[in-house]
């Protein structure tokens, strides 16, 4: 297992085996009502951290707004004015993701440094393969996990030299492949904590197809403590895309679905069920295993590992658990005796 350095954001420890989800505002920062109201969103739906962009110094005042409104931790993203980063600590920001090699000289980022220093506020070097440092494009030619790292060792040693260490990276690419070998990279080279995502990985389909191999394959091998899925989507979606890769790469409680894929002998609108039974329980974060099953001939067997479930009849549903049928109910009723079965289970 990767050792990985600890580092506190807002009371969120990142590097003690927790993997927290982002998210990112999509409001813009002078709207303050409307952000906040997409924070309380992302809130709800189970970010853990949330990130806003802070384009102008008089934007900071958005940080205040989303940590009276929100008990998550805020980041600030900023883009070359440590001006920014300056205003956005005395307003309390939880984290502050910039680059320090592009902020405008070293006397900038020790401002900086000393700022986030002194209210332990950590700062994420943010590397992405599309803007890369023109001297190391041209020494490797193209984005490569080489050229990824040593951008991101170079923002480092920046705020190493500032006497700085609380540290997080992300180092990402809208290339799959190049992701997953950048981090696997990086991972072997610091010890910092990573943020991981795939960059500008799509629309919600395609962006959470990238994002899983990337992210998944990963954290599958113990790297990462952060996660963002980038979707142009509602950010809403980004989160429970991100609790869904948590989920199915086993590292986070809450329910899981199993449903079949319906064939020949379905005789129910499995489709239509399976979704409104994976709506019904998302967000609860009990640990249990639910099939929605297309018939009774398999259905039962088939999900034996599962807690509780249902499999599909004319009209009508068998609910079962552990494989043990309890009883015959209408179709209209199954989401109902599913609930009544999780809860007593849960009661127990
Ligand atoms: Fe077909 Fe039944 Fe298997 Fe579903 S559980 S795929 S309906 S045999």
């Amino acid at each position: 297992m990767r050792e990985v350095k600890r580092v506190n954001v807002g009371g969120l420890e990142l590097g003690g085996g927790k993997i927290f989800v982002q998210s990112m505002l999509n409001v813009p920062a002078e709207n303050i009502e409307k952000s906040v109201e997409q924070a309380k969103a992302l809130e709800k739906a189970g970010c853990d951290i949330i990130r806003a962009a802070v384009p102008r110094v008089e934007d900071a005042r958005l940080i205040s707004a989303l940590k009276n409104a929100v008990n998550v931790p805020i980041v600030a993203d900023i883009h070359f004015d440590h001006k920014i980063a300056l205003a956005c600590i005395e307003a309390g920001v939880d984290k502050v993701r910039i680059n320090p090699g592009n902020i405008g000289g070293a006397e900038n980022v020790r401002a900086v440094a000393d700022a986030c220093r002194k209210k332990r506020v950590p700062i994420r070097i943010g590397v992405n393969g599309g803007s890369l440092e023109r001297d190391i494009l041209r020494k490797y030619g193209k984005p490569t996990p080489e050229a990824l790292t040593e951008s991101a060792l170079g923002h480092v040693k920046l705020l190493n030299d500032c006497d700085f260490d609380d540290i997080v990276i992300s180092i990402k690419s809208s290339n799959v492949k190049l992701t997953i070998d950048a981090y696997r990279l990086l991972a072997k080279t610091v010890n910092y904590p990573l943020h991981l995502g795939v960059t500008e990985a799509g629309t919600e389909r395609m962006g959470l197809i990238k994002s899983s191999i990337g992210i998944g394959a990963l954290l599958c091998e113990g790297i990462g403590e952060t996660i963002r899925v980038s979707l142009t989507a509602d950010p809403v979606r980004e989160v429970y895309a991100a609790r869904d890769i948590l989920k199915a790469c086993g590292m986070c409680g809450g329910v899981e679905i199993i449903s079949c894929p319906t064939c020949g002998r379905t005789k129910i609108d499995l489709i239509t069920l399976a979704n409104r039974v994976e709506e019904m329980f998302r967000g609860v974060d009990k640990p249990l295993k639910v099939a929605v099953m297309g018939c009774a001939v398999n259905g039962p067997g088939e999900a034996r590992e599962a807690d509780i479930g249902v499999a599909g009849g004319c009209g009508e549903g068998l609910i079962f658990k552990k494989g043990e049928i309890l009883r015959k109910v209408p179709e209209d009723r199954i989401l109902e005796e599913l609930k009544l079965e999780a809860d007593k289970l849960f009661s127990t």
